[in-house]
């Protein structure tokens, strides 16, 4: 029997095991397992080589618990240990310079654990007492038992070990009896274990015995998991029907992916795994699991935050590389150097496949179009490198469900949508419904509009106004058509000062009082035969509104109403008429009024400049300006009350105030059965 002190480094390193893997313990099983896959694995390489010359074909790991005798043992049939190899691997566990190591980073655990893999030490969270049962596969081996209680003494023994390879004895520890339960355990193989290369046995299949009226075991094995799994295979020799089981069972109850990529490459690191592009509903809900890590077919993590770029949390699969460090904490995991390469790989390789798939297979790509935008467009917003390749195979759609390129949509819209100062104009809705008369309107001259009822289309838009110079986009309610594409100077609408003072009162003081809105009259000339008012919202506010929603520092914006913009049609015979027969009606009231108010301003502007060379309005003056500007003040409010009072019995003008908000949605409860009662009454 041997005794001794394992390495001098492990004083240091088991209360840093007990104390910070505190949360994790349960990984010493996937550290356990893996041992053993890699034992077997070793043999089979020593097979190949010719260094071995038994039989490979029965190799596997196997889980067992013995409730009574409080463990859990991992056992597997691969190389084993000689005692001189357990001293060098297992007692001195620090071998590699990791003194030096841990001197360095004596104040930074967690930098250790990134570090330096726990391994086969992870086995002490758990257990009060750790047994090795060696036997190795060197020709007169003998079998070697290695007992440790955790503290940094071991002893070691002959062992009567007749079968190749080696069993881990935990006695778990009265605080982990979980790892003592046959379904925790079951669980935690099915999370690291599910596709480890070698066959996982835990236990035996079952079967319904009618007798005992129970389920009863069988002498099969119950192998836990699938040595093959579809990321290590040949994508030639695969079938879409493969990739989408293959989904089915690492996503269960999820509808099926619309597009998958399989990655395969080994130089100048070695990756394999497949990604898949989930159904995402009209909502960003990234969830940090959807992506599994491996390394080797061993289970890492399936939070990758910070591993792929954010956008890429959209999809779902699996990425499998030794390069991906197995036993390291997040931030470690994250500030890896072939970590980031792998993330910038795998980038650059989702953009090759859409924009594979957009061209070899269009039809499909469209047809999945309203599926994907969002992670594209995600992407696009977030990633400059995607972005950029994107702008070859993101897709705009129009209200007629055409699908084009970023690039055929500009030779599309070029000759026609190009305004006199040389920009173009993009015109797009966001609901087909609401804005009906507007797109038809611009449909009829002959413009083409964009469908832009995305979640992030907002941003999009102006993203891509960013990028593209003299590019602007617009919503096609967001003026009268002929200002969102002026084509030369247009046609100004032909009112007086006093007519513009007239109409606007007229017309504002009867809009109805809409909650979080506000409405300002303006004018434009348009068709007699266009509706005599046409209401617009100014692209920039609104998009400011919608922006809110994205930016937490713009919720300003968000906040305030939202400003609409009635737009008289000066040409229309009715609105016409109704500004004339005010005029006609109001000018022996007003015209004293407006006389007055000619004077006064004159008079302010008499005492304005008076201080043209900026040293302000003389004191003595001040008085005077003051009571010159109230007044004023106070007979705008009367020639606004004039024109009020006519205003309030105009039915034309409310029946065309309502009828212009009715046609966008905005006439609703007391206002709306206002409306209702008014038409008919005009019936009569
Ligand atoms: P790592 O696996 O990172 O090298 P470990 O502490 O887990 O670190 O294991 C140390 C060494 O002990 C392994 O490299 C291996 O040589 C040996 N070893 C551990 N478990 C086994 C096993 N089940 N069979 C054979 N050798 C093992």
């Amino acid at each position: 029997m041997a005794k001794g002190s394992i390495g001098v480094t492990t004083t240091n390193i088991f209360p840093v095991i007990k104390q910070f893997l505190y949360s994790d313990h349960e990984i010493f099983l996937r550290e356990l397992i893996s041992n053993a896959v890699d034992a077997t694995q070793k043999l089979k390489t020593l097979a190949n080589n010719n260094a071995f010359s038994g039989k490979t074909d029965n190799l596997k790991v196997s889980v067992t618990i013995d409730k009574d005798a409080k463990t859990l043992t991992v056992s597997d049939n691969g190389i084993g240990m000689t005692a001189e190899e357990i001293d060098k691997y297992i007692n001195q566990i620090a071998f590699s310079g990791a003194e030096e190591f841990l001197n360095k980073y004596k104040d930074n655990a967690a930098a250790i654990i990134g570090h330096f893999g726990l391994g086969f030490y992870s086995a002490f969270m758990v257990s009060s007492k750790v047994e090795i049962h060696t036997l190795s596969y060197k020709d007169g081996a003998k079998g070697v038992c290695w007992t440790c209680d955790g503290s940094p003494e071991y002893e070691m023994t002959d062992y009567d070990k007749t079968e190749r390879g080696t069993d881990i004895v935990l006695h778990i520890t009265d605080d982990d009896k979980e790892y003592l339960e046959q379904t925790r355990i079951s669980a935690l193989l099915h999370k690291y274990c599910r596709f480890m290369p070698v066959p996982i046995v835990f236990g035996k299949k079952q079967k319904w015995d009618k007798d005992q009226k129970k389920m009863v075991d069988t002498d099969e094995d119950n192998i836990i998991n699938d040595i093959e799994p579809l990321w290590t295979k040949k994508p030639a020799d695969l079938k879409d029907d493969d990739y989408l089981k293959f989904y089915r069972a690492l996503y269960p109850g999820q509808e099926d992916p619309l597009f998958w990529i399989h990655l395969n490459v080994d130089y100048p690191f070695t990756l394999t795994g497949i990604l898949y592009f989930p159904k995402i509903k009209n909502n960003l809900d990234i969830r940090k699991d959807r992506i599994q890590l491996y390394c080797n077919q061993v289970f890492v993590t399936d939070s990758v935050e910070g591993v792929v770029p954010e956008f890429m949390m959209l999809l779902q699969g699996v990425i499998d590389s030794p390069d991906i460090p197995l036993n390291v904490s997040r931030s470690y995991l994250q500030a890896d150097r072939n970590v980031k390469k792998i993330s910038t790989y795998i980038t650059k390789k989702v953009a090759e496949r859409l924009e594979e798939i957009s061209t070899k297979d269009a039809e499909n790509f469209e047809k999945k179009w309203r599926d994907i935008k969002i992670f594209i467009e995600y992407g696009m917003l977030s990633d400059e490198k995607f972005c950029d390749r994107a702008m070859k195979f993101a897709l705009l759609e129009n209200v007629d469900g055409k699908y084009y390129k970023l690039d055929d949509y500009k030779k599309l819209i070029e000759g026609n949508q190009t305004d006199k100062d040389g920009n173009l104009i993009y015109l797009y809705a966001t609901d087909k419904e609401a804005q009906y008369t507007y797109i038809k309107n611009a449909t009829d001259k002959g413009y083409d509009v964009l469908m832009m009822d995305g979640e992030l289309d907002t941003p999009f838009v102006s993203m891509l106004e960013q990028k593209n110079d003299k590019t602007r986009f617009v919503r096609i309610d967001a003026d009268v058509l002929d200002n969102l594409i002026k084509k030369e100077d247009t046609k100004q609408p032909e009112l007086t000062d006093e007519q513009k003072t007239i109409a606007s009162t007229l017309f504002k003081s009867q809009v109805p009082a809409i909650d979080k809105s506000e409405f300002y009259v303006t004018y434009a000339a348009l068709k007699e035969d266009d509706q005599p008012i046409v209401i617009t919202q100014s692209e920039y506010m609104r998009r400011m509104q919608d922006m809110a929603k994205f930016q937490p520092g713009m919720s300003f914006y968000g906040d305030m109403p939202k400003a609409y913009n009635l737009t008289l049609n000066t040409s229309h015979p009715v609105v016409k008429k109704a500004i004339e027969d005010a005029e006609n009606a109001l000018e022996g009231e007003l015209k004293p009024v407006e006389d007055e108010l000619h004077e006064t301003s004159a008079k302010i502007k008499a005492i304005r400049d008076l201080n043209k060379d900026n040293k302000g309005v003389p004191d003595d003056k001040k008085p005077e300006l003051e009571a010159a500007e109230k007044k004023a003040g106070e007979l705008r409010d009367k020639q606004q009350a004039v024109i009020t009072n006519y205003a309030n019995g105009q039915d034309t003008v409310k029946q065309l105030i309502d009828i212009a908000l009715l046609g966008n949605g905005l006439l609703k409860g007391e206002a709306l059965s206002n409306f209702l009662k008014r038409s008919v009454a005009l019936l009569k």
